[in-house]
């Protein structure tokens, strides 16, 4: 065991949905503040194959000795998938779509070392929550992501969440479950991973300051938008990310969602969280205090500096990830979001003051809307105009189970399939 030196920040919920805050009722073989981790720290690596997954897999190899690979998933980039089980040799290999002949294949391949190849999201859930893991990076993209989240925090496994997509869909129940278990939830989102450095106490905050690139389309003509082509709205100015998450950096749907993500993790009410655009992408976010002081977390744009933070803390160590270099001239400016440009921001706003069953759904439209635009079957303009059309018509409830949020997520996702059949 490892006792952590700082507890993290406090939260307003204070209710049963107090987030990365250590609960009161701890269990009664673990002390406030103490970690159940051994050291070093067993990862594992939930969709390794991706932009998250991959930075996540060079940090833990720079950090030999305190780190240890246990579990990597990928889901259908096999090829990929069996150069990193080589390269970084897990313990166990999961691959999640079983139904595709060709992980059938990649099963029954013999491996030359000791790791072990199992497939399915059962098969990645039993691996994740078994004694030979104590963090799991959750860099699955959407929904996809949310069992193995709920499992991990069920399971009193620390929770390095990039998955922005589980908080937005089920926040209150994996705040609920973590709460129960005293599983730790640390940001892996950058802007989340600033405030969460910057917070010292929610009851001092005035408010949150959540920085958005603009992404690719930022500085285009309005009446150009609704002509944006794939590659234009790929192709984003400071970060390098998948696709689902640049697409939904164009739109903004991005934002939306980190202000329900920062609404739950840091229970703070959609009214104390504002967004400015920040292009530069070196002030990851701000928490601005009762007294007019604003505390900002900068780096220069690399995933790798939080993804080291979630697994780490609450040590600091050194970093591969690039340094701010103070000895080049360097200006760094915002300015407020354009709500025209961007209507898809004002979604996120509304799901976080409504909750209930409102994440799950415009979660689960965005989702198909970006999968429509990236067939060329809408356009970038229609995926905002789908979402809030999808929102406003669902059937609101409260206080909804996993089933109810899974249902509604089906249903709004073919209310997109119609939505979009009726343009046609
Ligand atoms: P990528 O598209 O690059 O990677 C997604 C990963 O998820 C891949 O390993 C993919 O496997 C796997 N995957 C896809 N579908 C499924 C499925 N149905 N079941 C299980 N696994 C699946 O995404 P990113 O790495 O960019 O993003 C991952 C998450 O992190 C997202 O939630 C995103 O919002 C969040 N995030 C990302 C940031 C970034 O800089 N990229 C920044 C902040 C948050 P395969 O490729 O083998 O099919
Ligand atoms: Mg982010």
């Amino acid at each position: 065991m490892v006792t952590s030196a700082a507890k993290p920040p406090k939260t307003q919920h204070g209710s049963s949905v107090s987030s990365i805050v250590y609960p009161d009722d701890h269990p009664a073989d673990t002390e406030p503040g103490e970690l159940r981790v051994s050291v070093p720290r067993k990862v594992a690596i939930l969709g390794s194959t991706g932009s998250i997954g991959k930075s996540a897999l060079e940090v833990v190899k720079s950090h030999a000795g305190s780190l240890e690979l246990s579990c990597i998933s990928c889901h259908r980039q096999l090829d990929l998938f069996e150069q990193q089980c080589r390269e970084y040799r897990p313990r166990i290999a999961v691959v999640t779509d079983e139904c595709n002949p060709k992980t059938h294949r990649w099963l029954s391949q013999s491996s030359p070392e000791s790791w072990h190849r199992a497939a399915g999201e059962e098969a990645l859930i039993q691996a994740i929550t078994g004694p030979e893991v104590d963090v799991v990076v959750a860099a699955i993209v959407g929904v996809a992501g949310l069992r193995s989240s709920l499992a991990a925090v069920e399971h009193g496994k620390r929770l390095a969440l990039a998955n922005k997509e589980s908080l937005v869909v089920a926040g209150e129940l994996l705040l609920a479950a973590a709460k129960k278990s005293c599983a730790e939830i640390i940001p892996v989102d950058s802007e989340h991973c600033a405030i969460f450095q910057a917070l010292e106490s929610v009851e001092l905050v005035d408010r949150i300051i959540l920085t958005a690139s603009g992404g690719p389309l930022r500085d285009w003509p309005l009446e150009q938008l609704e002509k944006a082509t794939i590659a234009d709205a790929l192709a984003h100015p400071t970060w390098s990310m998948g696709r689902k998450i640049t697409v939904d950096s164009a739109t903004m749907m991005n934002k939306a969602l980190e202000v329900i993500e920062a609404h739950w993790l840091f229970g703070i009410p959609a009214e104390q969280i504002q967004v400015v655009i920040h292009p530069q992408s070196i002030i990851h976010s701000m928490v601005e205090y009762r007294d007019g002081s604003v505390i900002a977390q900068l780096s220069p744009p690399d995933m790798k500096l939080p993804i080291q933070y979630a697994l780490t803390y609450p040590t600091r160590t050194q970093a591969t990830a690039k340094r701010m270099d103070w000895n080049s001239p360097q200006a760094l400016t915002w300015y407020p979001v354009d709500p025209q440009r961007y209507p898809a921001l004002e979604l996120g706003f509304e799901v976080a003051r409504r909750r209930g069953t409102c994440g799950a759904v415009l979660n689960a439209a965005n989702e198909a809307a970006v999968e429509l635009f990236l067939q060329s079957k809408i356009r970038l303009t229609d995926i905002a105009k789908a979402c809030r059309s999808v929102l406003h018509h669902h059937n609101f409830a409260s206080n909804p189970s996993l089933e109810e949020l899974l249902e509604q997520d089906l249903w709004a996702r073919q209310e997109v399939m119609r939505w979009n059949n009726s343009l046609c």
